[in-house]
């Protein structure tokens, strides 16, 4: 489904939020973590971007389908192209808001493309999360683009940029399947507090 403002959200017992500006693979990781091809498709419709798209993950079990289910939304890209300014000027303060007082959420993935590293608004995203103390891992994406000669500098490089150790950044890529499975299982256990 599909929310215009963080108020609508459906209740949760816990979330998980992907953030990251267009272009990155958002579409795409989504996808290949659901094992679906055009799950995250409707992201991509104008007009729509500047909505939450929420996921809800069924996690089975005697009763399960009269409890709320653990969910995963799926933030508007930043810097999207084609957006009119005024359109532009609500995603901020509504992506912040969410962020902010969404009390259910665990975790906060910020993508960041593996090929052209973080952008500045990238690093701008990650220092807002980090100013406000809230959880959050970053995924660089597009694993596949970057040369396997290249890797390891690139690895060290964005990880840098990010103010973080090489370790604590996991690289993915929807297209190979690379790390899919660990970053399914890292999101479930988030999702299963405690
Ligand atoms: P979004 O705007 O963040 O949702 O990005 P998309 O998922 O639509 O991906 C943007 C572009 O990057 C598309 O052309 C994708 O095919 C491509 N892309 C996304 N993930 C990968 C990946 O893991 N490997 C490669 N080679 N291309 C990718």
């Amino acid at each position: 489904m599909s929310a215009a403002r963080s108020d609508q959200l459906p209740e949760s017992p816990a979330e998980i939020a992907i953030a990251g500006r267009s272009n990155v693979g958002k579409s795409s990781l989504i996808n290949a973590l659901a094992n679906r091809r055009q799950l995250a498709e409707v992201s991509k419709t104008p007009g729509r971007t500047r909505l939450l798209n929420l996921f809800e993950l069924d996690p089975g079990g005697r009763g399960s389908a009269d409890r709320p289910k653990p969910t995963v939304v799926d933030l508007p890209g930043y810097g999207y192209a084609n957006v009119p300014a005024n359109v532009k000027a609500t995603w901020g303060p509504m992506i912040e808001h969410y962020l902010l007082e969404r009390e259910e959420l665990q975790m906060i993935l910020v993508l960041v493309d593996g090929e052209v590293g973080p952008t500045k608004l990238d690093t701008a995203m990650l220092e807002w999360v980090d100013h406000h103390g809230l959880p959050y891992r970053v995924i660089a994406t597009k694993h596949d683009k970057v040369k396997p000669s290249a890797r390891d500098k690139r690895r060290r490089d964005l990880a840098a940029k990010c103010g973080l150790e090489q370790p604590d950044v996991l690289w993915v890529s929807a297209a190979k399947g690379v790390n899919i499975d660990t970053l399914r299982a890292r999101i479930h256990a988030w999702l299963t507090p405690g």
